[in-house]
């Protein structure tokens, strides 16, 4: 839709609906445009800019888009605190982990949380007999066991 300023030839000025420039000229020679306040069929278009509505909705500015992150997280220091509590909550059975780990699986040895070493294909092994086993990098190797 396009609005005009129209004004009739007494100089009354109001304000025109229309859906295109051809369809004002249309309505004018037409005699379809009359003036509110006097009737006057003699309508000219004012020299003010129009302005154009979409007719649509208003067009809403998109939200930004909240990204998510974290900052100021310490993973180091929530790693540290993990280790502690693996330390604090597990036995140490050292090179027997993946013997013990067994036994416990096949609940030959009491159920318990356990700590201790295993190599890369001892943790795949122990996994695929679906035994739960967690590699804890940073976990420090007791003194006698420093290779
Ligand atoms: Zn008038």
């Amino acid at each position: 839709m396009i609005v005009y300023d129209l004004a009739c030839d007494q100089a009354h000025h109001f304000e025109g609906w229309f859906s295109s420039a051809d369809d004002f000229d249309a309505q004018v020679k037409a005699e379809q445009i009359s003036c509110p306040v006097c009737g006057s069929v003699s309508i000219s278009r004012q020299l003010s800019a129009p302005y154009v509505s979409t007719g649509g909705s208003e067009q809403t500015q998109e939200e930004p888009t909240a990204e998510t992150a974290v900052a100021g997280v310490d993973i180091e220091s929530l790693h540290r605190k993990f280790v502690e509590f693996v330390l604090k909550n597990s036995e140490d059975v050292g090179k027997e982990f993946p013997a013990e780990a067994r036994a416990i699986h096949y609940e030959e040895k009491p159920r318990r949380s356990i700590r201790g070493e295993a190599s890369r294909d001892d943790i795949d092994a122990l996994r695929d007999e679906g035994i739960d086993v967690y590699a804890v990098p940073g976990l420090p190797t007791p003194p006698d066991q420093v290779h």
